[in-house]
């Protein structure tokens, strides 16, 4: 399986060996998406003389990172007053602070190493659609301000301010934050990869880990001793030994049009690239691409029983017919425009729906991940995190509030599988109930936030 955007480069692909011996490494890296190549580029910059390999059981970029969205996006997948909650009021805004700060950090990286990802900070709009959704928005503005955070962060758009920037059917009112960049997410992955290379680390593609242990990876025929492993491997952790329950693979889906044709460009606007969400429950999230086509994502499939991950399933003819409908919904002019790919993947939730970063410098064992579908722009901030606290060198980041956060472990199954897609049901029939009503469902509304 593939993405509009690997199939758009496939031409650049690098095939790399596969791992045919054992090796002696200082770090080796499981996983060749954006964390395992952020965590190899990070380290390399803080200690130029480690010996890194990043083993992959496919290609760089298979994963999430050839896959998504191409939001990159300062905003967590935790809100503000929920970080608040858990660590106190300053860690939260910390976090925040250094999540906005990130795309700082990565256009800079970006120009250092000559990666062009069509890269375009326009920020985000999020729309509402019906009076639920316009008070869920204002809320959020109202919370973000709530914490010391300013019209510059996000703020309200009157429906003509934003009409005027992109033609959203149906639209009540929108937020816009400008914390957000459009990306074509492959043309990343393969920039790191050639970034990170350079700097001499080594990646093994086509060599699948079996098993991680305190300073040991295996694979079927081989073994690469180190002194540290990093385990990066997000939507596809359950399918290593000892980690069933770690994270939940949840599959998000995405579909893209052909190029709108200046008729069309001018009917919509969208000069400035915006990525666009509307405030329901299941997540939608669009962008429009460096090349003029409607990239439309969307969350709410199915989990399956026992945190499987196959090929099989990414794609979904029920949830893309869905995806598409909801695209037509928000953008009229898409009728007529053909869908030339349909695609999905695994992304990882852990069970707090709080992404963490995690060093253990006696076992040597590291990890980050549980974006829960955030983390073009957090694995940058993450892999930073990690190599720092590698380095030992009480950098700041090293005391932001997911450094070594341990989330409960996932139910066993078949609470797991019942939990998980009764929670998905509750969330689509709150939104509509919240279209057909303009009115909360309050009922299962605070069902869902006992069990989230
Ligand atoms: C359809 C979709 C849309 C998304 N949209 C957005 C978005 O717009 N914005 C956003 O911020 N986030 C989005 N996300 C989430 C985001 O893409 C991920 O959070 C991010 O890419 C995670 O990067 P990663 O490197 O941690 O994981 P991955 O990119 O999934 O990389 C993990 C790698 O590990 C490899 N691997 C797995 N198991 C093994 C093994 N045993 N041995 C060796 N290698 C192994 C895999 O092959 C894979 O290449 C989306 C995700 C999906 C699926």
């Amino acid at each position: 399986m593939s993405s509009f955007w690997l199939d758009s480069i496939a031409q650049h692909r690098v095939k790399r060996e596969s791992l045919e011996e054992n090796i002696d490494v200082d770090v080796a890296i499981v996983g060749g998406g954006y964390s395992g190549l952020w965590s190899a580029y990070y380290l390399k910059l803080l200690q130029n003389d480690l010996r890194i390999a990043v083993i992959e059981s496919d290609h760089v970029g298979f994963g999430a990172s050839g896959r998504n969205g191409g939001w990159c996006s300062g905003f967590l997948p935790v809100t503000l007053s929920d970080l608040d909650r858990e660590h106190g009021r300053d860690a939260a805004i910390n976090m925040y602070r250094e999540s906005f700060r990130t795309l700082d950090e990565i256009e800079t990286v970006l120009a250092n190493e000559d990666i062009d990802c069509d890269y375009h900070r326009g920020g985000t709009i999020q729309g509402a659609t019906n009076l639920v959704q316009q008070k869920r928005i204002v809320d959020e503005v109202a919370e973000m301000k709530s914490y010391g955070f300013t019209e510059s962060d996000t703020r309200l758009l009157t429906t003509n301010e934003c009409l005027s920037k992109i033609s959203i059917q149906g639209l009540f009112s929108s937020s816009y934050t400008p914390h957000c960049a459009a990306i074509h997410p492959a043309k990343l992955a393969f920039g790191l990869a050639r970034a990170v290379e350079k700097r001499g680390v080594k990646i093994y593609e086509n060599s699948r880990v079996i098993k991680i242990g305190s300073q040991c990876v295996e694979l079927q025929n081989t073994k690469v001793r180190c002194q540290i492993v990093v385990r990066a491997t997000e939507g596809f952790t359950s399918q290593l030994k000892h980690h069933r329950r770690t994270l939940a693979p949840l599959y998000s889906y995405m579909v893209v049009t052909e190029p709108l044709t200046d008729s069309q460009r001018a009917e919509i606007g969208w000069l400035n690239r915006e990525t666009y969400h509307d405030a329901r429950n299941m997540i939608i999230y669009v962008q429009i691409t460096k090349d003029g086509r409607i990239a439309f994502g969307g969350r709410g499939a199915p989990y399956h029983f026992g945190s499987r991950v196959k090929p099989a399933f990414d794609t979904h003819e029920v949830i893309h017919k869905r995806i598409i409908e909801s695209m037509h919904q928000v953008f009229p002019v898409t009728k007529s425009l053909e869908i030339t790919k349909c695609w999905g993947g695994p992304l990882g939730v852990p069970r707090n729906w709080h992404p963490s970063v995690n060093y253990d410098a006696k076992t040597g064992l590291a990890s980050l991940g549980g974006y829960v579908g955030d983390g073009v722009s957090s694995t940058n901030l993450a892999a930073r995190t990690l190599a720092h606290l590698i380095i030992n060198d009480s950098h700041p980041l090293t005391k932001l509030p997911w450094v070594n956060y341990l989330s409960r472990q996932w139910e066993p199954e078949p609470m797991r599988y019942f939990g998980i897609n009764g929670l998905l049901k509750l969330s689509a029939g709150i939104d509509r109930h919240e279209s057909s009503t303009n009115k909360p469902d309050k009922i299962r509304a605070k069902i869902l936030d006992i069990f989230l």
